[in-house]
């Protein structure tokens, strides 16, 4: 707030709206008089606040609410859909994007199958669900926010790099900004999985979440005392190449047994081969591929342990123990409140997650787990596409105009003849 120059009184004007912004959506009904003891901020300001707001359509008056002594005081209430933000994230060659409120609850969602695997064709098929989803909305849109199952630069940028797609140095934030003209964040997908599971996941209230990916590749994404956490140079997070067995396999990073050699989809895969291989007699697995091992996928290893199959569930237990190793080790570290568990092989629910507690439990300090609960993502799918979402909610002081004044238009050519001026 101290500038070069002295004060800088714009900066605090704006720092003030953000805080009665983030209050008014925490609390939905709340009044003016709380607002005051809330913030901290005097009462002019609060009521200067508060009716620009009104103006804008952000809150609404419903009512009186008479407190035990003294005057009676307006209710305010906050309006989800004053305004809407767009959430899009890439799992496998699958572009989902939702639509959703300022609560980062989706109203609307559209999916589809990418042409090819270039990050032109992921701008193609962002765009493409973007225009779907567009004319829904009769409120301006604030922004676009993109999960991507790759390294991003800290600044939200740029894609830095995809070693499974062959993507590097991708300026994604523009690419999709020039053709929507809609401002643009973009972040790795389990780090806004993680944002999503704290805005929209059926998880008591908490500030300190681990989210896990597991699936093709084994990523985090950790909310630490409210902020999502992404380190000195954006790369926090990268779980799957946490060393968890010294003299394991070769790893495409260059080191030996990490967690990604031993519980991503390719190492399940390839474990329940060779336990097939190795197994005597007839197996759930050899018979669904009439033996030819090489047929043998992540979903069907899923289906053979949902219907009780040993070597399946083997496999299953053998990988969810890893990740339980490897978890206990950062729960000692960070000491969430909530762990949890998405992507496809956590899909199959307690066969792999009670491995995953059971190793935990015996590995963490007592003191970590007191409190700590291991759950899957009630969000599913669609969690880096609503954590996505949050990701511009959450930056929207860095957005024009979203919540800074009506002195600042948005950015949005569709949504500015909606903005009070
Ligand atoms: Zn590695």
């Amino acid at each position: 707030m101290i500038s070069g120059n002295g004060l800088n009184l714009a900066r605090m004007k704006h720092l003030n709206r953000d805080v009665i912004f983030r209050l008014l959506r925490e609390y939905q009904q709340t009044t003016r008089t709380a607002l005051v003891r809330l913030s901290g901020l005097s009462k002019a300001t609060v009521s200067e606040i508060v009716e620009t707001f009104l103006r804008e359509g952000f809150i609404r008056e419903v009512g009186k609410q008479q407190p035990a002594r003294g005057r009676s005081q307006v209710i305010l209430e906050f309006d989800p859909m004053a305004r809407l933000v767009l959430g899009a994230q890439l799992v496998g060659s699958t572009c989902t994007v939702v639509l959703a409120d300022l609560t980062a609850q989706p109203r609307h969602r559209s999916s589809r199958l990418m042409r090819g695997m270039t990050p032109e064709d992921f701008v193609e098929a962002i765009c493409a669900g973007i225009e779907e989803l567009r004319p829904l909305a009769d409120v301006p849109i604030l922004g676009v926010g993109v999960g991507t199952p790759t390294s991003v630069d800290p600044a939200g940028r740029r894609v830095t790099l995809s070693v499974p797609y062959g993507w590097r140095d991708v300026p994604l934030a523009n690419l999709i900004e020039d053709r929507l003209a809609l401002p643009t964040l973009i972040a790795n997908r389990a780090k806004v999985a993680a944002l999503g599971e704290v805005w929209q996941g059926a998880h008591d209230e908490t500030d300190n979440l681990l989210y896990v990916y597991v699936g093709n590749g084994i990523m985090a994404g950790l909310v630490l005392n409210g902020s999502l956490y992404f380190g000195s140079s954006g790369t926090a997070g990268e779980l799957g190449h946490m060393t968890v067995l010294p003299d394991g396999p070769l790893c495409g990073c260059g080191n030996h047994g990490c967690l990604h050699t031993l519980a991503s989809e390719s190492a399940i895969v390839h474990r329940a081969r060779s336990r097939v291989r190795e197994a005597e007699g007839r197996t759930y697995l050899a018979e669904r591929t009439d033996g030819v091992l090489g047929e043998i996928t992540l979903p069907l290893v899923l289906e053979a342990a949902a219907a009780g199959d040993q070597v399946a569930l083997e496999t299953l237990t053998e990988a969810a123990t890893y990740l339980g190793i490897a978890l206990a080790n950062v729960i000692n570290l960070v000491n969430p409140r909530i762990v949890v568990v998405g992507g496809p092989t956590a899909s199959i629910g307690e066969a792999f997650l009670e491995p995953v507690r059971h190793e935990v439990r015996r590995r963490a300090l007592g003191d970590a787990l007191h409190d700590l609960a291991i759950v899957p993502s009630v969000l599913g799918d669609d969690a880096g596409a609503i954590g996505a979402a949050a990701l511009v909610l959450e930056n929207l002081e860095t957005i024009p105009g979203a919540v800074t004044g009506s002195d600042h238009l948005l950015r949005v050519p569709t949504a500015t003849s909606h903005v009070a001026s």
